[in-house]
Parts: structure tokens; sequence; C-alpha cells
């Protein structure tokens, strides 16, 4: 992990976060013993960056919801972030989608449809459409980013006289950890 995967004409997929040389190893970015915590920190460094940059402003609460999405990186339910930030007694619900709402509209965290559940945007610096590969074993959730695949998408769409409002692909499957066996 950690370097680009490159899968026929033109498609890279590349690994969700950047890459650290902290990182190093076979167990890769977001695989069993990577240091999850530099994630964290890495993903609240950039929000804030993000936020500052847009005139957005990260509160406490959105920073909150926002770690508490980054706490693994499989989606995380509503009522789950919720339950967290109460610690025991769920937190009011508009607080909570109210953050989330935030954190969508500013890409910080991406919704997964199929899931009804969200997960921290890998690539906050810059608008994207996402696409994610969802492992239906481990609950792993990798976003790709490849804007061939989704200018793709968007001009098939176009070509039907579709206008796409928006648009996140997200691939059912299992992920190479898995396959491989280094994930029960
Ligand atoms: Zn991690
Ligand atoms: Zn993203
Ligand atoms: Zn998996």
């Amino acid at each position: 992990m950690g370097r680009r995967y490159r899968a026929g004409r033109g498609f890279a997929i590349v690994p969700a976060m950047r890459q650290r040389a902290r990182d190093g190893g076979a167990a890769g970015r977001t695989g069993p013993g990577h240091d999850h915590d530099l994630c964290i920190a890495d993903a609240l460094e950039a929000a804030a960056r993000v936020c500052a940059a847009r005139g957005q402003r990260l509160t406490p609460i959105r920073r909150r919801v926002l770690e508490l999405v980054w706490q693994s990186h499989s989606p995380i339910g509503a009522y789950e972030i919720m339950r967290r930030l109460g610690q025991g007694r769920p937190a009011a619900p508009p607080t909570v989608y109210r953050a989330l709402d935030f954190l969508v509209a500013q890409h910080l965290v991406h919704r997964i449809n199929s899931r009804n559940a969200f997960i921290g945007c890998a690539y906050p610096e810059r608008q994207h459409d996402a696409c994610f590969l969802l492992c239906e074993n481990c609950g792993s959730a990798d976003e790709l980013s490849d804007a061939a695949l989704l200018r793709a998408l968007a001009e098939v769409a176009d070509s039907h006289g579709f206008a796409v409002t928006q648009q996140t692909v997200e691939l059912r499957g299992r992920c190479r950890q898995c396959r491989d066996g280094s994930r029960a």
C-alpha cells in the first residue's frame, strides 16, 4: 500500500490518505497495525486548513464529530456518533446532523448511501465526487481519487441528456487484506 496501483489504461487508484514515510511496513496505510492516530491527526489538521482557507468555522462540535467519523476507516452511522458524543447518553440529533451537514458540504466527510453512514474524506483539499471500494467482510471503505473514472461517468450521463447533481460511486466486494487473509 501507499503506492499507486495501476489497473489498465490511465486508471490509477491512489490509496486514500497521502503516503507518509512513517507508514512503511507490509501492513500498509489502512492495513492492520498502521498508526491510525496519525490518520486522525492528519485529517483534523487538513480540516482546520481547509476551513480557514474557505472562511468556514470548524467549531468544537464540528471538529469533534469529524474526529469521531475518523475513528476508523469504516463508515460510521449518525446514531453511533450521537452515542459516542454523548458518552453513553445520545447527544441531541439536530446538533450532530447539523455538524454532519457542514462536514459533508465542505467535503470533509462523505455519505455512504448504501450503508446510511459517513466516512472521512481522504482528499479534503479539493472538491470532488467520490468513489468508494466497500469491503463486505471487514467493513472498510477506501476512497478512490480517480478523476478520469468519475469524468467518464459524467460524460456517459451527459450523452443520455442527464444532468448529474450528485455522484457517489460505491463498489462492494472484498478488500486486499480480507482476500489475503490478513484480516479475518
Ligand atoms: Zn488509519
Ligand atoms: Zn473525498
Ligand atoms: Zn476487508
